[in-house]
Parts: structure tokens; C-alpha cells; sequence
């Protein structure tokens, strides 16, 4: 793993440790690019979430990113991303925002459906009825030909426990849809390690020979987890046993 595009600060309100601690780390784990993709603020809605950097600390998270970038450039190419999720109303105007505030790249992570305020779906509350699935994947498929990311956070992070076929049937959907767009999915250091619900193998097992290219994704929300030789082993261990296509390095869009 030598490019890491999945890292939080503390500005997120849930995440721990110094950014410039993060740095380090990465580069003592020796990674050639390092991305910060924080989760994105929440604009032109009322309600602020509490696990999210206000509009305002936007500001700090890119001059605090760059300062970390111009210091240790010789070292370590360091990028500014936001995980952002695709919230379709308000996702052109988000995009300009921040664009024009300094975000050079943006992942997908679909933390919520529909329009994560007012109506949705949160997508670590279990749920076996079909139509909320159904819901993540559009959402997710309709964000993915937007563009603007650059590949899919955890694309299995929605809590599906229902029916096995359904739920098999909707994942090639969102796997094939990334395939014919040529955006890669992440397999999530964080969701393995910590024996989340993901990364869930029915899912891993659909992307097993359809052409889709697999990144890992650290997920770091603290420094030591920046790189951790055996979540990267126990990775790579998961993708060797569902056959996944792994790559290195992702064209950041
Ligand atoms: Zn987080
Ligand atoms: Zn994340």
C-alpha cells in the first residue's frame, strides 16, 4: 500500500490527534501520496451535524493541509480531499463551494440516503426492507455519474440484513454501474478491523471477477491507524480470498 486517499482530521469532531501526526506516520509508513478526505462540512441546509466540520472550519482544514504539504514536500506528496456524500440537491453548489475553498478530490461515502437532513436513511441502522437498499444504491449510482469522485468509501457500508438474493442482485447494480464508470471501490481498513458489518463478504463475493478495481482505504480517524502493517496484511488477506483486483493508485479527479 503505498498511497493512502482516506484519512480524518480532528476537525470532524470524531477523529483524534494532531494532523501533522498523521503526516508523520505516513511517512513512516512510507507512502508516496497521502490524501486527507475528511468527512465534508454540511452547506445551504439548517441542520449542522455533530460528527461533521462546521462550513467555518473548512477554512482551517485546507491551510492546515497545505502548510503540512508545503513543510513535508520533499518527503511526501500530500493531497486535500473530502469524503463527501451525494446528496443531489445541493450537490453542485457543494461542489463549487468547495473547489473554490482549495478540496482538490472527493470520495463517496453514503452515510445517509436521501437528503441527509430532513428525510433518509441512516446506513449502519440495520434494516431488512428492501426499498431503503434500494435507495442507498441509486443515491450512490446517480453520485458515482456526477463525475466528481474519485472512487466509493466503503460502498458496502449500507446495513442490509434482509433477503441474500435481493441484497446480491442490488449489488451488482452499484458494482457494475462503478465498473462501467471506471471508478474503483474501497475496501475499508477501518470496517475490518474494527469488526464493523462491513466489509460484508456477500458483497465482496459479487465483485469477485466483474471487472471492478479494489483500493484500500484506511479510513484513519487517529494517527496510529494511518498505517498499521497488519490491517494492511489482514486486507490483503480478505482480497486474496474473494479474488479482488487490487490497485495502488487512483487518478484523482
Ligand atoms: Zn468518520
Ligand atoms: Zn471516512
Amino acid at each position: 500500500m503505498h498511497n493512502s486517499y482516506h484519512n480524518h482530521t480532528p476537525l470532524c469532531h470524531h477523529a483524534f490527534g494532531k494532523e501533522e501526526s498523521y503526516v508523520l506516520k505516513a511517512i513512516e509508513g512510507g507512502y508516496r501520496v497521502f490524501g486527507f478526505a475528511d468527512h465534508a462540512p454540511h452547506l445551504f441546509r439548517d441542520l449542522i451535524h455533530a460528527s461533521r466540520m462546521t462550513p467555518d472550519e473548512l477554512k482551517l482544514y485546507v491551510s492546515t493541509i497545505s502548510e503540512l504539504r508545503e513543510k513535508y514536500k520533499s518527503e511526501i506528496d500530500i493531497r486535500i480531499g473530502l469524503e463527501l456524500e451525494y446528496y443531489p440537491k445541493t450537490h453542485e453548489s457543494e461542489v463549487r463551494f468547495f473547489r473554490e475553498a482549495g478540496v482538490e478530490y472527493f470520495i463517496l461515502g453514503q452515510h445517509m440516503t436521501g437528503d441527509g437532513c430532513t428525510y433518509g436513511f441512516n446506513s449502519f441502522a440495520e434494516t431488512s426492507k428492501k426499498d431503503h437498499y434500494t435507495a442507498y444504491v441509486d443515491q450512490c449510482l446517480e453520485g458515482l455519474a456526477s463525475g466528481v469522485y474519485s472512487y466509493i468509501a466503503h460502498p458496502d457500508v449500507f446495513y442490509y440484513s434482509g433477503d441474500g438474493d435481493f441484497y446480491k442482485k442490488e449489488s451488482d447494480r452499484l458494482i457494475a454501474g462503478a465498473v462501467s464508470l471506471g471508478i474503483p471501490l474501497e475496501l475499508n481498513l477501518l470496517g475490518l478491523s474494527g469488526g464493523r458489518h462491513y466489509p460484508n463478504p456477500l458483497f465482496w463475493e459479487r465483485v469477485s471477477g466483474s471487472g471492478a478495481k479494489v483500493i484500500l482505504g484506511a479510513d484513519a480517524h487517529s494517527p496510529e491507524r494511518v498505517y498499521s502493517r497488519e490491517e494492511i496484511k489482514a486486507a490483503e488477506g480478505f482480497a486474496k480470498k474473494y479474488r479482488l483486483e487490487l490497485i495502488e493508485s487512483i487518478e484523482l479527479k
